[in-house]
């Protein structure tokens, strides 16, 4: 569950219980072991996490040799809570301490008592160095990370950074995830070179505030910029993503690697929370609504064809609406290609949840996130239909998700699958807009030109014109 730290948490504890001997089950009820990975950053993620848990507590009492392991934010923010409330709970891990899993798995089943590993419980003293060093155990499971035959390695996320040092007021990941660290940029290569020799064409970095990337090499510092020029020039990748960068510590350097380096894709998630300066500095939010819409506008100019999402917080602590109304003006201002709308929810712990009240109703955030998400269909549509005609580069992720659905129920229901349903791939632009097209398997893991028929806010539809596009950045034309 969560963000994309947790897909790739997910993967790399998958990939240490396969080395450990273990299987994946095809189902819940053949499993001896189930680990759910859990986010923490809103309380609806939360109470999410705690159904899925829950619902394990019968297969529990049926087979009560079945290991239930709870693993990521939540497992680190409250464990105690965990405990009260899933007390079926076998194995409670956070994500500083992945490594533990196969171990902790063999102690649960030697001992029948429930194990846990935080990092957050060792000594909160110590220099900045070693605290931080609490939380790097997951350096052993990347160094040693290998997919396996039949693993989906087309589009593979490599973490860059760990941990955040921001403490926005509202946040709980600096609390869940350590001091922020930057990985050796030699090891990153490696990583992406070892990814692109076993398929993938698209590699993501990640980190909490990627851009705030900083190691020093030989006595050399090396900025986030640098590191796209390393990894970009790893030979066979063809697609270079980043998230999710932090509006304050956004450097022109890197508008530039997006611009010159072909792999570097033309799409920026930027989440600025709120259009209202008075509710950033609420939020701790060290810049301010003009330094970002000059970011914005800096970025058109010198990325072409660039596009932006962003995250907003709508509700947090005092937000009159007046303050929204300038979120409204934000967003008319920068016409994002999408953005993720959230109703605040105070997290325990956090700056905010101890010294400003949570008082904005909930009818009020509600009506508030739908005028968000409603003004932003709005000006996602017009942007797709001004694509209608033209052609886009695509790489083709696999069937689309309605294509895989209709031909599931077909199936289901014993009908013939008829060629065209079954036929819906689904890829993503340059720009990261999703383009839905007819085409064969044999194009799945492909770059392919599409020519835009049909647009809705959420989807492209189009045409194949070139069933294999030549390499990033070469004449194609690239509009999204
Ligand atoms: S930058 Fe702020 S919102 Fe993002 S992870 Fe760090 S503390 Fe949380």
């Amino acid at each position: 569950m969560g963000c994309q730290m947790n897909v790739l948490d997910s993967e790399l504890v998958a990939g240490q219980l396969r080395r450990a001997g273990y299987e994946p089950a095809v189902d819940m009820a053949s499993a001896d072991v189930v680990l759910i990975n859990t986010c923490s950053v809103r309380d609806h993620a939360e109470k999410k996490a705690l159904s899925r848990i829950g619902q394990l507590k019968k297969p529990k009492q049926v087979n009560p040799d079945l290991i239930v392991g709870v693993i990521g934010c939540l497992a680190e923010r409250d464990p105690e809570g965990l405990i009260a409330k899933v007390p079926h709970v076998d194995l409670i891990c956070g994500p500083g301490e992945l490594h533990k899993i196969p171990a902790m798995i063999e102690e649960v089943r030697a001992s029948r008592e429930r194990v846990i590993a935080l990092a957050s419980s060792q000594s909160r003293r110590g220099s900045l160095l070693e605290r931080s060093r609490q939380y790097d155990s997951l350096e052993a499971l990347e160094l040693s990370r290998e997919p396996a035959p039949g693993d989906r390695v087309l589009q593979s996320y490599i973490r860059v950074q760990r941990g955040c040092d921001k403490f926005c007021s509202f946040c709980v990941v600096p609390f869940t995830r350590g001091p922020e660290r930057s990985r050796a940029p030699q090891q990153i290569v490696d990583e992406a070179r070892m990814l692109v020799d076993r398929g993938a064409k698209e590699v993501t970095l990640l980190g909490q505030t990627v851009n705030s990337y900083l190691n020093q090499q030989n006595g050399r510092t090396v900025r986030f910029s640098d590191l796209l020029e390393r990894v970009a020039a790893v030979p066979g990748l063809e697609r270079l993503r980043f998230v999710t960068s932090y509006p304050g510590d956004f450097t022109e350097d890197i508008f530039q690697a997006m611009r010159d380096l072909p792999p570097v894709c033309e799409y920026l998630h930027l989440p600025v929370q709120s259009g209202s300066d008075a509710v950033l500095k609420r939020m701790k939010r060290v810049y301010t609504v003009g330094r970002f819409v000059e970011l914005i506008d800096r970025g058109r100019e010198m990325v072409p064809g660039i596009t932006f999402a962003s995250d907003f917080i709508v509700g947090f602590c005092g937000e009159t609406q007046a303050e929204f109304a300038e979120t409204v003006a934000l967003i008319e201002r920068c016409r994002f290609k999408n953005i993720f709308v959230f109703k605040y929810s105070e997290r325990p712990g956090t700056v905010a949840a101890k010294r400003v009240p949570d008082d904005i109703p909930a009818e009020v955030k509600r009506r508030r996130n739908s005028e968000l998400l409603a003004m932003q269909k709005r000006i996602s549509l017009a942007d797709h239909q001004a694509l209608i005609g033209r052609t886009v580069e695509v790489l083709a992720e696999g069937y689309s998700k309605a294509a895989t659905k209709a031909q599931q129920a077909e199936q289901a229901r014993g009908d013939e699958v008829g060629w065209r349903r079954s036929d819906q791939l689904v890829g993503r632009t340059r720009g990261d807009r999703i383009v839905v097209f007819t085409g064969g398997p044999e194009l799945i893991g492909r770059l392919v030109s599409i020519r835009i028929t049909g647009a809705t806010a959420l989807t492209l539809f189009g045409d194949v014109v070139q069933a294999v596009a030549p390499s990033a950045g070469e004449s194609l034309p690239i509009v999204a």
